[in-house]
C-alpha cells in the first residue's frame, strides 16, 4: 500500500503536474497547427475516461519521431497521474519496497525503485539502439 501521506502525495501530484506542463509545450510547439488541434483533443479528455488503447491510437496517428519521446514521457505521466489514488502507487512493482519520495518527486512516472529500475535497464539493454 502507499507509503506516502496527503502531504507528501500533494508534492509528487505537484512535480507531476509541472513536468506535464512542460512536456504539453514541448510537444505543442513541435506539432503543425492540425496536429495541435488533434492533440487539445486528446489532452482535453478527462484522465481515465479514455482508455489506453484510444489514446495509444490517437497519438500514434500524430507519428513524428521527433515527439515520440515526449508523448511517451507524457502518456507515462497521464498514467501516474491515475494511479495517484490508487493504494500501489510508490510501490516499487518489482520487489513490492516503498520508493523513496525524493525519487517519485524527481520522476513521479517511476514505477521501480532505483535498483530494480537499473536491474531493468540492464535487461533491456541489449535492445539495439541506433548506430551506437
Ligand atoms: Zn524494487
Amino acid at each position: 500500500m502507499s507509503s506516502y501521506s496527503e502531504t507528501e502525495l500533494q508534492l509528487v501530484r505537484e512535480a507531476l503536474e509541472q513536468q506535464r506542463q512542460v512536456l504539453t509545450e514541448h510537444i505543442r510547439a513541435g506539432l503543425s497547427e492540425s496536429e495541435q488541434n488533434q492533440f487539445a483533443a486528446i489532452l482535453g479528455r478527462s484522465a481515465g475516461d479514455s482508455s489506453d488503447e484510444a489514446l495509444a491510437s490517437s497519438l500514434a496517428d500524430l507519428s513524428a519521431a521527433r515527439l515520440n519521446l515526449e508523448v511517451r514521457q507524457w502518456r507515462e505521466l497521464d498514467a501516474a497521474a491515475g494511479r495517484m489514488a490508487s493504494p500501489g502507487f510508490g510501490v516499487c512493482q518489482d520487489c513490492d519496497a516503498a520508493i523513496p519520495l525524493a525519487r517519485m518527486v524527481a520522476n513521479p512516472a517511476a514505477v521501480r525503485c532505483i535498483a530494480c529500475q537499473e536491474a531493468h535497464e540492464k535487461t533491456h539493454a541489449s535492445q539495439p539502439h541506433g548506430s551506437l
